[in-house]
């Protein structure tokens, strides 16, 4: 299995959709939690440094919604570690099922 481009061996190559029953890799929820809640929490997060600086501190609700996100987070986390192994199959599964790949450094296009 090649994942570089054979001309410019450039680790960047996508695949090439072939039609609309092309296997999609199976995201966990974990992940799709995952993601936002990081998000989320870094907001609040930021928020929070920002009221330390600008203001009299963080208020108390901040502070709970702060403390919520980073329990999602560590919650979600642990999920995610849980489903990492069966989302690492399904994406190789994913990556072995293409046959047509494209380069996005030069444009080069090959099937395997
Ligand atoms: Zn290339």
């Amino acid at each position: 299995m090649q994942y570089r481009c054979p001309k410019c061996q450039s680790p960047k190559i996508i695949p090439v959709s072939q039609g609309t029953n092309t296997p999609r890799p199976v995201v966990p929820k974990s992940l799709v939690i995952l993601v936002p809640a990081i998000f989320i929490l870094l907001l609040f997060v930021v928020i929070s440094i920002a009221m330390w600086i600008f203001g009299d501190g963080a208020g108390q609700t901040l502070q709970i919604l702060t403390v919520v996100a980073f329990v999602v987070c560590v919650i979600a986390g642990f999920f995610f570690w849980r489903d990492l192994p069966d989302f690492k199959i399904s994406m190789q599964s994913f990556m072995q099922s293409q046959k047509h790949w494209k380069c996005r450094d030069c444009d080069h296009e090959w099937q395997l």
